[in-house]
């Protein structure tokens, strides 16, 4: 691969290696990703089918972190007992984390009912706050119904983060305010180079998280060459006509980032952990800062939110 290796390790705070898609080839995916120098990957599940599967991967890794949530697209699928299933879960398995939670208004999102997103989320965020677990939230142009849940909830001091964050710069400054960190994924190397500077320049960097979101959110990056390729899959080395992800975040940051003149090869090809590294260096050159300047202080900060007690990170300190 043609990028430099840094010393700095990297952290991935949000990725789906349990998904179906890539759930076979997620032991190699794993070794890229550590060979490309992460450290950590903190492995989301969605909905109650595939916590075990998230569970088990933590189990025969060391490097992944589990992560417990009912995403809002699954919410009106849950079962009677999810809640105390989720408990469970997150309680027998002190590493944990919440997430994926979250509200989405996304065409995919408003297929459930609001009213409904909003009681799960309001549900999983008291579970992460007695638990005192970090929280991982999914927020797609519903920021205000989240800014009002945060308000009347208070505050959460084991974190909570924003992750693939696609607010306003407006929107930065008020969730600093709770707390939150926000986290830059594949989906946002999108946004156009101008508009993505307003918003990530207010973050403020002690907050500031990278992620790879995969399978999902393939980097747009000027060389496609430095991503690597998820093996067997066909989107990789064609050029796809246009986006075959039913994700909401694809569906709405393509849409704006149409005619940048970038990407397109590879388009709708699967996304794995070992490409963080291009997100890095994105995201480096967005800020104007080093990679090792970025890696160290992004680092620093999942590492920080990342700490609580039970987790990985704490017991081989
Ligand atoms: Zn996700």
């Amino acid at each position: 691969m043609a990028m430099a290796i840094t010393r700095t390790p990297l952290f991935d705070v949000h990725c789906h290696l349990q998904d179906n898609r890539i759930v076979d080839t997620a032991p190699s995916l794993i070794k890229a990703a550590t060979k490309a120098g992460v450290k950590w990957m903190a492995v989301n599940g969605t909905s109650e089918a595939d916590w075990e599967k998230v569970r088990q991967m933590s189990e025969h890794n060391s490097c992944i972190i589990p992560c417990f949530g009912l995403h809002p697209w699954w919410a009106s699928q849950r079962s009677k007992d999810w809640l105390s299933k989720l408990r469970c879960m997150l309680q027998s398995v002190p590493c944990s984390t919440v997430g994926e939670i979250g509200l989405c208004q996304s065409i995919r999102g408003r297929e459930v009912e609001e009213s409904i997103q909003v009681d799960v989320l309001r549900q999983q965020l008291e579970l992460a706050r007695e638990l005192e677990r970090p929280a991982a939230i999914h927020c797609v142009r519903a920021f205000r119904s989240l800014q009002g849940l945060l308000e009347e909830m208070g505050s959460f001091p084991a974190g909570i983060i924003l992750h693939s964050y696609s607010g306003s710069p407006e929107f930065v400054k008020v969730f600093a305010k709770h707390g939150a960190y926000f986290s830059f994924s594949g989906f946002n190397t999108h946004v156009k180079p101008q508009k993505a500077r307003r918003i990530w320049q207010q973050v403020p960097r002690d907050r500031l998280l990278l992620e790879t979101d995969c399978p999902d959110a393939l980097p747009q990056v000027d060389d496609p060459t430095a991503l690597f390729w998820v093996p067997g899959d066909p989107a990789a080395t064609a050029a796809v006509p246009s986006s075959n992800s039913d994700c909401c975040h694809e569906e709405e940051l393509h849409s704006k980032s149409a005619g940048n003149g970038r990407g397109g090869i590879g388009k709708g090809a699967l996304n794995q952990p070992a490409n963080l590294r291009a997100i890095l260096s994105h995201v480096a050159s967005l800020l104007e800062v080093t990679e090792e300047v970025l890696a160290d202080a992004v680092f620093t900060n999942a590492s920080t939110l990342f700490s609580f007690p039970g987790s990985k990170l704490v017991d081989c300190s």
